[in-house]
């Protein structure tokens, strides 16, 4: 893997209906891309206002609570993560890059803390649920409905590390039945009967 990749995400995909299962996702397997001991210092850019730094604060302390992953106010040093607030969608680098490296949130992104978990999760190196290679098994992925060039955000990976846990449905990083739908038909539809 080469270079940053950035994970686009619309808004409309995420959902904050009850508290996610951290730990029930999934990630890229090379460990270079995570962060030692799970600790991720960070830094918050200065254009949220109260409400969104609250969701912030959210997302962080829920990552505290339930799972090993802890994001600390950055003291000096080298790699961390700068949380920045810009009109250019809501997206976050794939695990540690080394360095300072951007988690953007614009503001359609930060009415919950959902989204800003969901790209937490990018930034400690865990892609979308639906990325998972074994995915095929879980759900079908309608490509003749998605908008012509966002293909790429259903994209199959190999070798993605599951560390045991079984496809979760109901992932936070999980896209909704017709994200990026083109006409208003599924994308992504699940091959098991849910309730
Ligand atoms: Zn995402």
């Amino acid at each position: 893997m080469q270079g940053l990749i950035f994970i686009f995400v619309s808004t409309y995909t995420l959902s904050w209906a009850q508290p996610p299962d951290i730990q029930k996702l999934y990630g890229i397997p090379e460990k270079g891309y995570r962060w030692p001991k799970g600790v991720v210092p960070y830094v918050v850019g200065p254009k949220f206002n109260e409400n969104e730094l609250d969701f912030i604060k959210a997302a962080i302390k829920a990552f505290r609570i339930h799972t090993c992953i802890k994001f600390i106010k950055r003291s000096g040093q080298k790699d961390y993560i700068s949380i920045e607030k810009k009109p250019t969608g809501c997206w976050s680098s794939l695990g540690r890059r080394g360095g300072m490296q951007k988690l953007n949130l614009q503001k359609e992104c930060l009415l919950t803390p959902g989204p800003v978990m969901h790209q937490l999760m990018h930034t400690i190196g865990f892609l979308h649920e639906h990325n998972r290679s074994d995915r095929d098994k879980y759900v079908k992925i309608n490509f003749k409905n998605i908008i012509p060039g966002q293909e790429v955000n259903f994209q199959k990976w190999n070798n993605t590390e599951h560390f045991g846990l079984p496809y979760d449905y109901d992932s936070i990083t999980h896209y909704s039945t017709k994200a990026f739908s083109r006409n208003n038909k599924t994308t992504i539809k699940a091959r098991v009967r849910r309730i």
